[in-house]
């Protein structure tokens, strides 16, 4: 498995044939109270063919208007269950809306959306593969599902968030490493990291590499790996690693369950 960071949250995964694509944002400007510091390392029309779209939640910074009306149509953007109508506004054409702890399949990974806990309506995403299973918090604080979710999945790899910001609005350094902890992460990537706010005020010295200091003082024996924008890292895990069991058995493909909400609340609710 390879991880491409493209910047802030948008990270590549790409495992056997199988490409996924989290919270997509290609913006170069920002925000008005939040500047884009480091410009994504692909373009929209750079990614090339994707399997399938992980959206995290609605938030400017994690939903491309443009990559969105530019992906093919037959793409599955899955967001969070009942945002399907703030993820059509956001140009996602058929969003497929997905449950807390449901899973889907989409090419040659199995997809579960996990809790997270934000501003917006959210979930964090695991991404099984046979090569390695891959956790996207999107933006989070660190709370006890976490325990859960380490619980549920022996995760590779973590990519999370690290807030460097005045009003935290995901978990900060203390709460990354208590994440780390609850998760049982092999290997932490920081992400969402390509924004910051345009007063100074509102920047703090927290950082990745504070986090990092921070889980070298606990008796964690988790990596962390610091990615910068356009840098791939393989993931590399034992021969025997395999695709551990999810869900209540059954678990529809994106093919059988159809693109739009009505089908897949159906097969949700069985
Ligand atoms: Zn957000």
């Amino acid at each position: 498995m390879r991880i491409t960071k493209i910047g802030h949250s948008t990270v590549l995964i790409e495992t056997g044939g199988t490409r996924l694509l989290t919270d997509p944002y290609f913006g170069t400007f920002g925000h008005i109270a939040y500047a884009r510091v480091s410009p994504p390392a692909l373009a929209r029309d750079e990614i090339g063919r994707l399997d399938g779209v992980l959206v995290s939640h609605g938030h400017w910074d994690h939903t491309d208007r443009r990559f969105f009306r530019g992906l093919e149509p037959d793409t599955p953007v899955l967001v969070p269950s009942r945002t399907s109508v703030v993820m059509r506004i956001k140009g996602v054409r058929s969003p497929v809306p997905v449950e807390t702890w449901k899973s889907l399949r989409v090419a040659d990974a199995v997809i579960t959306a996990v809790p997270a806990s934000h501003l917006a309506r959210t979930v964090g995403w695991v991404v099984q593969t046979r090569d390695a299973c891959v956790y996207f918090a999107g933006d989070t604080y660190h709370r006890p599902f976490m325990t859960e979710i380490g619980r549920r999945f022996q995760i590779d790899v973590a990519l999370m968030p690290v807030s460097t910001y005045r009003i935290p609005l995901t978990m900060g350094e203390k709460g990354a490493v208590k994440a780390a902890r609850d998760l049982r992460a092999g290997t932490v990537i920081p992400i969402h990291l390509g924004v910051q706010p345009r007063s100074p005020l509102l920047r703090t010295s927290q950082s990745p590499e504070g986090f990092e200091r921070r889980l070298r003082k606990t008796d964690l024996r988790t990596e962390v790996v610091h990615l910068a924008d356009g840098e791939a890292w393989k993931v590399s895990t034992p021969d025997d690693a395999s695709l551990t069991t999810v869900g209540e058995g059954f678990i529809p493909s994106l093919h059988q369950i159809g693109h739009n909400d009505s089908v897949w609340r159906e097969h949700g609710r069985g």
